[in-house]
């Protein structure tokens, strides 16, 4: 299997209809992509989904269940939700080659996750707050919404077409310096922050407005290493002491 693409991982949110699940396991297959989570799926093992998976029923059999998408991405360096609205709350949106290209540039140095919401009410916002970026599939804007397993076709074909154009020759992915903080790290930045914040005074729980969202998305934009990471947390720790230095005795 190609090294770029073991990284990656289809992560499926609540999926009602087992069917659904088995096509997206073939949809993968055919593209090279293997690693697929199960958030609380309706219905699953299902003989639905292994009939439906036709010959991908490895990747079923593979598949990891969870009870939250916090504990499927915990481990990974990019998270991307694949949305078919345009939402309320701007987020930074890519389209389905960009999303492509980006996923595996950090593949290169950690693993990616490409989240699919449920089949009636696609992605929460509080799931969106995981996500890095959205990727939305420029469809007719009149009828927008794709079956759950034709869009992750699409999303995974893309990741093969710029696996295959980097041929035989892949550009040497620049080493980062620090690995990229995992969602599950910067999950404990944000908790951190909110702790200090509301510890400060600054952030008020009773009418928190949008604070923790827009510093989530700030932070997602410039894709934190994990020494970055340390540092905040070292700041907020300083914070939280008062801004009194530490006295060794
Ligand atoms: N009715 C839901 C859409 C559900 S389709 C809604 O309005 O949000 C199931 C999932 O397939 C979506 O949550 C999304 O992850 C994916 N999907 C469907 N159409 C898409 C599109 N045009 N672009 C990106 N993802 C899409």
């Amino acid at each position: 299997m190609n090294e770029l693409l073991s990284q990656v991982r289809v992560v499926l949110i609540n999926t009602s209809h087992p069917g659904n699940i088995g096509a997206v396991a073939r949809a993968m297959k055919n593209m090279g992509v293997s690693s697929l989570y199960l958030v609380e799926p309706h219905e699953f093992p299902a003989a639905e989904a292994t009939a439906r998976a036709s010959g991908a029923d490895d990747l079923l059999a593979a598949a990891t269940v969870v009870d939250t998408l916090e504990a499927a991405i915990a481990d990974c360096a990019l998270v991307v939700g694949a949305s078919a609205r345009l939402r309320t709350i701007p987020w930074p949106v890519l389209d389905p080659r960009a999303c492509a290209a980006r996923m595996l540039s950090v593949a290169a140095s950690g693993k990616v996750a490409l989240v699919m919401g449920r089949e009636r009410s696609g992605l929460s916002n509080a799931e969106l707050e995981h996500c890095h970026y959205l990727v939305h599939i420029p469809s007719n804007p009149e009828y927008t919404s794709l079956n759950l397993a034709a869009a992750t076709q699409v999303l995974v074909y893309e990741l093969r077409m710029a696996v295959l154009a980097q041929g035989d020759s892949p550009q040497l992915a620049q080493q980062p310096e620090h690995p990229l903080a995992t969602a599950g790290e910067l999950d404990g930045l944000y908790a951190h922050f909110e702790e200090t914040l509301t510890a400060l005074g600054f952030l008020d729980p009773q009418n928190p407005r949008q604070l923790m969202r827009r510093l989530r998305r700030m932070f997602n934009r410039t894709g934190l290493d994990q020494m970055e990471v340390n540092i905040l947390r070292g700041i907020l720790t300083a914070a939280q002491n008062g801004g009194k230095k530490k006295t060794r005795d």
